[in-house]
């Protein structure tokens, strides 16, 4: 093509969506300018949702290679402004879930890892799927702001160590538009989308290091154990090569994390941990969250290892000092820190049902992901994008995997927002759980460990 005066036209073809769609529908990989092109149009939400959406299926349906992933990872993270971390004095470090259910480990990580020395500023997200989110259990707390400023965000964690905010319109708005398409057009279940979205959040947070915690099992958004280890290596792969010492550490999602799963349950579950309280269920709960907090301060410079990282983790729980740093960070993003000295007398359910065991054997199995939906459809999550949630709303369990119940035993405690909103969850509860004569074989909690090394080599296998 030649311009007006004769000269060749060197500029780039206009890109058009329409162009990418099919391009992607056909099996092709994008490339990176054009991955920059819908990242772009998606954050200025200049492109129409029906393309978007369009899109992230076919992304869903085809795969993402891994250059598109890492080019998309990078493009959402650059979509918004960044945090810098460079003035705290102090190694930034992370933890992100793949989700799960009842997985609140945010909640105490994040507190015990500051009390041990590093600074823990977290972006997180709502509620996705049949998984609970970070960001909606927060909100039950009175007064609770997740949408802070950069300049809010950096003066929380400059101040107490830890700040737990949300995608903002200018911080990674890429992943803001895209998380909440995903949720309402069934593309959530994808490793290359999976990954772009966790770490284009991390990545915004300038970290210097992050700890993944990937949930397998019936409750995992991907629930095949060889799509999880993929993911795994994918996301220690693309951040170590943005330049963030990363591990993975793959986690039991076959049964529900602790004892509640909801909103304001699952806050006043952590609250009674981070005060000492070990109540009967979760455990589970408790250890992970050390194992977690033990690597964040162990890659944060902390320990010599990840296991005496554990050991200042689990003293910062039991000192008080991580108790401490949760009330101040609540405070200082405007929460109202007295709803926690009556845990049981903020919590209002509109209607409560206690469900008891329909067979006398071992709980041999839990449908994880279907327990899931059922805490959704009490109030706890949305039918609808933007639709308000329920924060009293959840389930509390009274048996775990492997327990030994009788008939007539309660099961579990549900709080829904009406009674009307009661039978489709006591149904999907009574589908996801199994009983059997035989005690079920145990599921260690964290199964594997991934870094650099192991997941680039996992990687070349998988994709040879
Ligand atoms: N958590 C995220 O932030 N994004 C996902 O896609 C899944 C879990």
């Amino acid at each position: 093509m030649s311009s007006e005066r004769g000269v060749m036209d060197t500029s780039p073809a206009p890109l058009h969506m329409i162009d990418l769609i099919r391009k992607k529908r056909d099996g092709h990989a994008l490339k990176t300018s054009e991955i920059d092109f819908i990242v772009a149009g998606a954050s200025s939400e200049s492109i129409p949702v029906e393309q978007l959406s369009a899109w992230l299926m076919a992304t869903w349906l085809n795969g993402l290679s891994i250059d598109e992933t890492r080019a998309l990872a990078v493009a959402m993270r650059d979509s918004g402004e960044k945090f810098d971390p460079s003035r705290l004095g102090r190694a930034a470090v992370d933890k992100h879930s793949t989700g799960g259910v009842g997985d609140k480990t945010s909640f105490l990580v994040a507190p015990i890892a500051a009390a041990c020395g590093v600074a823990v500023p977290m972006i997180s997200g709502r509620a996705l799927g049949h998984t609970g989110g970070t960001l909606d259990k927060l909100d039950s707390i009175p007064g609770f702001r997740s949408a802070l400023s950069l300049a809010e965000f950096e003066a929380v964690v400059e101040r107490c160590g830890a700040a737990i905010v949300s995608q903002t319109p200018s911080l990674v708005p890429a992943d803001r538009v895209l998380y909440a398409l995903r949720d309402r057009t069934g593309t959530v279940e994808n490793p290359g989308l999976i990954c772009a979205s966790i770490l284009s959040k991390k990545l915004a947070a300038g970290l210097n290091a992050l700890v993944l915690d990937v949930k397998t099992g019936s409750g995992a958004f991907l629930r095949k154990r060889a799509d999880a280890e993929f993911l795994a290596s994918l996301m220690v792969t693309t951040a170590e090569g943005a330049g963030t010492r990363t591990v993975a550490l793959m986690t039991d999602m076959g049964q529900p994390l602790g004892r509640t799963a909801g909103n304001w349950i699952e806050v006043a579950e952590c609250v009674e941990l981070l005060r000492g309280g070990t109540p009967d269920g979760n455990d589970d709960l408790r250890e992970l969250s050390l194992r977690l907090a033990g690597w964040m301060i162990h890659l944060g410079g902390k320990t010599e290892t990840a296991e005496l990282g554990y050991w200042a983790a689990a003293g910062a729980l039991a000192d008080g000092t991580a108790l401490k740093v949760f009330l101040e960070m609540i405070e200082a993003q405007g929460g109202d820190v007295s709803v926690f000295d009556n845990l049981k007398a903020v919590h209002k359910p509109g209607a409560t049902l206690v469900l008891e065991a329909w067979e006398t054997g071992y709980i041999a199995e839990m449908n994880t992901m279907e327990l899931g939906w059922a805490v959704q459809r009490l109030g706890a999550g949305r039918a609808k994008a933007g639709e308000p949630v329920d924060p009293h709303a959840g389930v509390e369990f009274h048996a775990r995997r492997g327990a030994h119940v009788r008939k007539g035993q309660p099961l579990a405690t549900l709080y829904a927002t009406s009674a009307e909103m009661l039978s489709e969850p006591v149904a999907r509860i009574n589908r996801a759980i199994r009983f059997s004569d035989e005690r079920p074989e145990e599921v260690p909690l964290v199964s594997q460990i991934f870094w650099r090394e192991n997941a680039e080599s996992y990687l070349r296998d998988a994709v040879r």
